[in-house]
């Protein structure tokens, strides 16, 4: 039986119900606010992004301000959140919107895709959300009910899913309450149609749903192909001088942790360099080797406990334990940090 209101219909009346309402993202609901969020939750947790985006909007309370702050203040304020070239291209953005926008971002898609880091999902975001006009948006949580609910088989990273994906979502949207609609499905994806035990008996688009009927809903939607994942090892540099400070260097703007604060790191590839050999090591304070996934391969960091006196060069900087934590760091550099301030050197080492 073909049910008497459309996919947006039952799934707005849903939100009404049961959908969030008072993400801090949503009051007040501009393009800067839905735009900062939604580059904050690309691979990461509404519950993880809120206290971020709390502080974030304190220090950077609109596009203007963002885009003067110094980019070092930005990435300060994303430390730990990862995926740092989010946070570059934030800046950037808002500079371009700042200086040739007059701080207005664009109302339709190609406008918002031009900027720097928004693809076509968070264009879609911002124009549904901040200007509620109609754009459909394809973040993990909306591809989920979409497949499942149209039984659209394929993985989306090859152009002609992706088509077919962004053809049904269009095929769907409302024609009224934009803003609404991209919020609950996002919200339905996120509470009802979970990647594992989905409550399809709360949920308002079941009969019709094509996976369900199909008994399919373990499989969509499609996994991407796997791969076995790179392993990679590195040593981690801990220099210290007499006074307890650690050397630490700006990682270059391009490539992994790229301008974040770093101590120096040397590759298992690379020749362990001469001018170290003449630096006591630390031995007896050992601290404990960081392992870390990245999104393409896996890094594990033996720390090198060393004893040193001057900066080899001016892209290098001494900074107390504690203090070195106010800066950019990379999340596992800054969990290794923390075990400094916990267990500093003795001097005499
Ligand atoms: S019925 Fe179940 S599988 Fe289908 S869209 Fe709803 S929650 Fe997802």
């Amino acid at each position: 039986m073909t049910p008497a209101l459309s996919f947006a219909e039952r799934v707005l009346q849903w939100f009404d119900a049961h959908g969030r309402h008072d993400l801090p993202w949503q009051q007040p609901r501009s393009a800067y606010r839905v735009w900062v969020s939604e580059i904050m939750l690309q691979q990461t947790q509404v519950a993880t992004v809120v206290p971020y985006f709390a502080r974030f909007m304190a220090r950077f309370p609109d596009v203007q301000t963002l885009a003067c702050a110094p980019l070092d203040e930005v990435l300060a304020h994303w430390s730990g959140l990862g995926y740092y070239a989010r946070a570059r291209n934030l800046h950037a953005c808002a500079k371009v919107v700042t200086e040739t926008l007059n701080g207005a971002f664009p109302r339709t898609i190609d406008g918002c895709m031009a900027l720097p880091g928004i693809g076509r999902s968070t264009a879609g975001a911002i124009v549904s959300q901040a200007f509620d006009l109609p754009a459909p948006i394809l973040d993990g949580n909306v591809r989920r009910v979409l497949a499942r609910h149209a039984a659209l088989h394929g993985w989306p990273g090859t152009p002609a899913v992706s088509q077919a994906f962004w053809a049904l979502a269009e095929a769907r949207l409302p024609t009224h309450r934009h803003a609404d609609y991209t919020q609950a499905l996002m919200d339905l994806g996120a509470t009802c149609c979970t990647a594992r035990r989905p409550q399809c008996l709360s949920c308002p688009v079941q009969h019709d749903c094509l996976a369900r009927q199909h008994g399919s809903i373990d499989h969509l939607p499609t996994p991407k192909p796997r791969r076995t994942r790179p392993r990679r090892r590195a040593q981690i540099l801990i220099i210290e001088n007499e006074a307890g400070d650690i050397l630490l260097a700006r990682r270059p703007q391009r490539g992994l942790w790229g301008g974040l604060w770093s101590p120096p790191v040397i590759d298992a590839e690379q020749c362990w360099p001469a001018a170290l050999d003449a630096l006591p090591r630390r031995d007896h304070a050992p601290l404990a080797p960081i392992a870390h996934r990245f999104t393409h391969f896996d890094l594990q960091m033996d720390p090198v406990r060393l004893l040193g006196t001057s900066p080899p060069d001016t892209d290098h900087i001494w900074h107390t334990p504690s203090g070195a934590l106010t800066l950019g760091l990379p999340a596992p550099i800054r969990r290794m940090i923390e075990q400094l301030v916990a267990h500093p050197a003795t001097p005499q080492a």
